[in-house]
């Protein structure tokens, strides 16, 4: 998987992850939550950005809590030395809730037999476990179900009661957030209020209810609740475009050095299946990157690389290694070694994962998720 090290001489290919931009997507962030309370959510190694490396950053710049999908991820940030309070909520029944409650991190339950395993779990321990009970408010995926919330929340406040867990909040996700006015994200706020209110009348004190990702902490302010819980927009990435949150900075560039540059003549074809054919004599460069390395080979002749500010399409198929662009009769400029930017900040000239999203008719959340293989991460600025 992705390295940090930053002395392998032959690093050809490079996720190069701006720590500023992330302080300044926070800040960013932060002012859009207002009073409420901000987790960051760093699962799937921080959308791919490295989660040990940036938390601090994130830390320092407006966010209190952070949010992961398993227990192991929430570990792993506890080795790093992190101690702000962690949230884990993707979770099965054999989940190893006793590491989770040894090492402070709050579990999500999504219904009575994952809490009956985490109180068992409290109970082993001596200790008492935070609980966020996760309300299925619409999504119809993780969550507790109207229908086992009742026997859920007696067994939540039975638990309570003798020590075992604190509800510390509940929680809830969003179906249709990017569609700021769906009528659906106002039926799951009203939902998750009801099971807040179901909560205190049964003797619960959930203090740091949550239910909006990115879209809605960028677009609904009436749904903050005690706390937002965005991802995405924190690595520079708006799920709203045009709508709010342009004026965040991707985190993450995606660069590689260009490995050589040679001619290739009228009517030759380039790359496997010759799926493309020079119409003239042409300058073509080789690019140490390829679908082993999370650039998809449905791009293949679909995108641009920038050298040298200067913009270059990808001509022929993308391989698992490489992929090659067309530099013109001239040659552009270009010479081995001079580094090609894959995706980056529109705002300095660079392709972005959202050019490759719309193109392969996907979300830039899985673009910059996929970077992988031979890319090396490494970070500049921060503090
Ligand atoms: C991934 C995730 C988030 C963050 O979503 P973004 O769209 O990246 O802001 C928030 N809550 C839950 C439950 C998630 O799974």
């Amino acid at each position: 998987m992705i390295s940090t090290a930053r002395d392998l001489g032959d690093v050809q290919l490079e996720a190069v992850i701006d720590l500023d931009a992330i302080a300044e997507n926070c800040r960013a962030v932060a002012e859009y939550a207002g009073d409420a309370r901000v987790m960051a959510v760093v699962k799937a190694d921080g959308y791919g950005h490295g989660a040990a490396a940036v938390v601090p950053t994130m830390l320092a710049n407006g966010v209190d809590r952070l949010g992961v999908t398993t227990i192991g991820e929430a570990l792993e940030l506890r080795r790093s030395g992190v101690t702000a309070p962690i949230l884990a909520w993707m979770l099965g029944v054999d989940a190893d809730y006793g590491a989770a409650i040894r090492a402070d991190v709050a579990v999500g339950v999504s219904s009575p037999r994952h809490l009956a395993a985490v109180v068992a779990a409290a109970r082993e321990a001596g200790r008492t476990a935070t609980v966020t009970p996760k309300i299925d408010t619409g999504l119809n995926r993780n969550g507790i179900s109207a229908t086992e919330w009742p026997d859920t929340l007696r067994a939540l406040a039975a638990a309570e009661a003798e020590g075992a867990i604190h509800v510390d909040g509940l929680f809830a996700h969003f179906a249709h957030a990017d569609e700021p006015n769906h009528p659906v994200i106002d039926a799951q706020a009203e939902a998750l209020s009801a099971a807040i209110a179901d909560a205190r009348r049964a003797g619960l004190r959930p203090e740091i209810n949550h239910h909006a990702n990115s879209a809605a902490t960028l677009t609904r302010p009436d749904l903050r609740f005690d706390m937002v819980r965005p991802g995405i927009a924190l690595y520079g990435h708006t799920p709203v475009p045009g709508i709010a949150g342009d004026e965040l900075r991707p985190a993450m560039t995606l660069r590689a050095k260009v490995l050589i540059v040679k001619d290739v003549a009228a009517g030759a074809g380039v790359s496997y299946g010759h799926t493309w054919h020079a119409p003239r004599d042409t300058r073509v460069a080789v690019i140490p990157a390829g679908y082993a390395d999370g650039v998809p080979r449905a791009l293949s002749n679909r995108f641009e690389v920038a050298i040298g500010g200067r913009r270059f399409p990808n001509i022929g198929r993308v391989c698992m290694d490489q992929f090659v662009v067309d530099l013109g009769p001239d040659g552009g400029g270009v010479r081995e070694g001079d580094e090609a930017v894959l995706f980056g900040d529109a705002s300095v000239g660079a392709p972005t994962a959202q050019d490759w999203a719309r193109t392969l008719d996907t979300i830039d959340y899985e673009i910059i998720t996929g970077v992988r293989g031979r890319a090396v991460r490494r970070y500049r600025g921060g503090a």
